[in-house]
C-alpha cells in the first residue's frame, strides 16, 4: 500500500492522521480527538517516520471503527428551552417546506433543515413561546398589585433581561424561554414591580417577594448561568 506523508499529517490510506511529536514521548500513542473526531498519532521526536508509518497500519482497523464510533449517524445538537437540554433532531422529510415538532416526553425537536438553519428558524417559535408565558405572568402579577401595564415587546436584548418604561410598556428578552421557567418568571415578577417602584431599593424587592416568594434562587441563576442563553441559538 503506498503511503504520502507530509511534516504533520501521515496518510494511511484515505485517513489523514495528525502526527505530533514531543521530546518527552517515550512511545508512539494513538487516539481520535472527540471535538474534532481527527485521529492524533503522538510520537517521540527522532523516531522514524517508517516506523509510525508500519504503527498506524497495524492500527488501520482500530482507527476505521473508532472514526465509525465518532460520526453520528444524524445530523444532531442540543439547545436549552425551558431549562431542559434538547435534542435537536434531523429526520423529518428534507423534500417538505421547512417543518419543527417539539416531542416534550422525549425532549427533542425533530426537524427537516441543517443545524446551522433549524438555529436559525427556531427562534421565532422561542419568541412566541416567550410571549405567551410572558404576558401570562405579568398580567397575574398585575393583577396581584392591581395595576396595570401599556403592553409588553419582546426584544433581542445582549445585555439585561427586561426593562420597565415610564408609560407602563414592559419589555423582556426572548432568551428567557431557554432558562426555566422560574427564571422567567422572575423577571417577570421584577419588570411588574418597577411599575411601582422605579428603583431597586428594599421596598422594590418587598414587592418583587409578595408576587414570586421564590425569587432568590431563580436570581442567582440569572447572574451565574446567563450566558447560556446566549450561546444557544
Ligand atoms: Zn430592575
Amino acid at each position: 500500500m503506498p503511503l504520502s506523508s507530509s511534516p504533520n499529517i501521515v496518510k494511511i490510506d484515505e485517513i489523514a492522521v495528525i502526527l505530533q511529536r514531543h521530546a518527552l514521548a517515550k512511545s508512539v500513542r494513538l487516539r481520535i480527538d472527540p471535538r474534532t473526531q481527527n485521529p492524533i498519532v503522538t510520537a517521540p521526536k527522532s523516531l522514524a517516520i517508517k516506523h509510525i508509518e508500519s504503527f498506524l497500519y497495524r492500527h488501520h482497523a482500530w482507527i476505521i471503527k473508532q472514526l465509525a464510533f465518532f460520526s453520528p449517524p444524524i445530523d444532531t445538537d442540543k439547545v436549552l428551552f425551558k431549562g431542559k437540554s434538547y435534542q435537536l433532531i434531523a429526520q423529518l422529510n428534507p423534500e417538505k417546506r421547512l417543518t419543527i415538532c417539539f416531542d416534550h416526553l422525549q425532549q427533542s425537536i425533530l426537524h427537516n433543515t441543517s443545524t446551522d438553519l433549524i438555529k436559525m428558524r427556531l427562534k421565532p417559535a422561542f419568541k412566541r413561546e416567550a410571549l405567551t408565558l410572558i404576558q401570562q405572568h405579568c398580567i397575574e402579577f398585575a393583577q396581584k398589585l392591581k395595576i396595570s401595564f401599556k403592553e409588553i415587546q419582546i426584544k433581542d436584548y445582549k445585555g439585561r433581561w427586561g426593562s420597565c418604561r415610564q408609560d407602563g410598556v414592559l419589555s423582556f428578552s426572548w432568551r428567557l424561554i431557554m432558562a426555566p421557567p422560574e427564571v422567567l418568571k422572575y423577571v417577570c415578577a421584577h419588570e411588574v414591580a418597577h411599575l411601582i417602584q422605579m428603583n431597586h431599593s428594599p421596598a422594590f424587592w418587598q414587592i418583587v417577594g409578595t408576587l414570586f416568594p421564590l425569587y432568590k434562587q431563580p436570581k442567582v441563576w440569572l447572574k451565574e448561568n446567563g450566558s447560556l442563553l446566549f450561546r444557544q441559538l
